[in-house]
């Protein structure tokens, strides 16, 4: 069975179930922005937690760090991103259309979109020129005398200034890391492809500081245990794929970087990249700024730690769940569209549903069942219209269950749970529902999809 899925699909659906808006809609959008409405929030609060669960309270070895948007802008400099955070440019002088250089095989000239720029008579595209990517803005009230400053196009940098603050009380020595969730701007000029790229997005980061002898090792354990991470949240063995960097791709700061990628509809692309940035950003902040990032042992030698950095963006891993997610089928001759997204990623956990919302007796009970699960779990009551068309919209926002009260639960206090993927319906008692549905939520999961060649 082939995929599905298209982006428009994707799109539409968000839309449709307020997942994502375009962003300043009523003032004609704003390219390459998103607004994120009520499940997309959920969607992406749990893909955070679930990477934050996996970096640090499921290990010993990781702190927690949050750390400023805008830093004194001497860090940019040392970092390298003032000179070399840019993409190479070119403008084409008939269309005035703008273009990454490095993407012109991908791009659609702006006149005849069936070929590429360049390709046309009429193009008539510049030299490529570097264009950097990070905003800049000012600190302080006059617009002459404000200091210049960036908001951060990655937050990694936040991480490394705080190494000595958080290596002196974090009772760890190296290997050790610091995890980092939180926005990132770039001001991206090519189509972002929905929420693949956007000009801010939030970035899940992590360095770990190494002894220098041990950063191999280490870089390949993160490659490996971040690949097996999206593994585990569900996204399928076919459409994920680990593409170590060619040489001539390594960013300035890495020794050696490999992509984790996923075949969205766009094609394989990053998903998350993983990098050996060697001693490069510990050894420039000393040198700039006079204080001693290293590590000092007991015995008082001293060296610059390695740094192995797993760097995953919040809002491209919610579109490859999605898109991993998407199904359409028939079911009793009718279109259904559900979601798979792993029990512990949807956004509401269960649906609870009186049968007959006009009664007054299932819908009490219903409430009450409510009131219960939702001191503990992201739940939804539903009462309006047929039962068929409240299990469906709960399929298309991906809810992994659907506990409904009906005659039988007025009787013998039994409930019906739906499961969302095999559409399998058992009957459980009302006391248990809870317990159940907790039960299940822990359980391992696999995507029931099937692959597509
Ligand atoms: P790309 O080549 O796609 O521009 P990159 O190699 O520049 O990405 P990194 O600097 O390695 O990206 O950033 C780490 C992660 O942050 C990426 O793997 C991606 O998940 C996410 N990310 C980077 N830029 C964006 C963006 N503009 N919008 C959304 N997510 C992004």
């Amino acid at each position: 069975m082939a995929d599905a899925v298209t982006m428009d699909k994707i799109v539409s659906l968000c839309k449709r179930r307020g997942f994502v808006f375009p962003s300043s809609e009523i003032y004609g959008g704003l390219g390459s922005s998103y607004d994120y409405g009520h499940y997309g929030v959920l969607l992406k609060d749990n893909i955070k937690q679930r990477w934050l669960s996996a970096m640090v309270q499921e290990r010993d070895d990781i702190v927690a760090l949050d750390s400023s948007i805008i830093l004194h802008p001497e860090v940019w400099k040392s970092s390298g991103h003032v000179g070399g955070f840019s993409d190479p440019l070119v403008d084409c002088k008939f269309c005035k259309k703008r273009y990454r250089a490095d993407h012109l095989e991908d791009a659609q000239c702006g006149q005849r979109p069936s070929k590429r720029p360049g390709e046309a008579a009429d193009c008539d595209l510049t030299d490529a020129r570097q264009f950097n990517l990070m905003f800049e803005t000012r600190v302080g009230a006059m617009e002459e005398t404000g200091v210049p400053v960036y908001l951060r196009p990655e937050t990694a940098q936040g991480i490394f200034i705080n190494f000595k603050n958080v290596a002196g009380i974090a009772r760890r020595k190296p290997p050790f890391g610091i995890a980092q969730v939180g926005k990132s701007f770039r001001n991206e000029i090519t189509p972002g492809n929905f929420i693949f790229r956007t000009l801010e997005f939030e970035q899940m980061e992590m360095e770990f500081f190494v002894p220098p002898d041990q950063a191999d090792e280490w870089y390949r354990y993160w490659v490996d245990e971040r690949y097996a991470w999206h593994r585990k949240y569900g996204i399928r063995e076919s459409h994920l794929r680990i593409r170590p960097h060619d040489a001539d791709e390594l960013s300035h700061y890495s020794s050696g970087t490999s992509d984790i990628e996923y075949l969205f509809p766009i094609g394989w692309s990053e998903l998350e990249g993983v990098a050996n940035r060697g001693n490069f950003d510990l050894t420039a902040h000393t040198a700039a700024s006079g204080t001693k990032l290293e590590w000092v042992e007991q015995d008082g030698s001293r060296y610059t730690p390695h740094v192995i950095e797993p760097a995953l963006g919040v809002n491209r891993s919610m579109l490859a769940f999605l898109v991993d997610a998407y199904d359409e089928e028939v079911v009793a001759e009718r279109d259904r569209t559900v979601l798979r997204l792993h029990p512990q990623l949807a956004p509401v956990k269960a649906a609870i549903l009186p049968l007959i919302g006009k009664s007054e007796d299932m819908t009490g009970r219903a409430r009450k069942l409510y009131e219960e699960l939702r001191q503990v779990i992201s739940v939804e009551y539903d009462d309006g219209g047929q039962i068929g068309r409240r299990y469906r919209r709960q399929d298309e926002i991906g809810t992994p269950y659907a506990l409904t009260i009906d005659e039988q639960t007025l009787e013998d206090g039994t409930v019906t749970i739906r499961e969302r993927d095999s559409l399998a319906q058992e009957r459980i008692s009302i006391a248990r529902a809870r317990e159940h549905v907790l039960d299940r939520l822990a359980e391992p999961w696999t995507s029931p999809r099937v692959s597509s060649p």
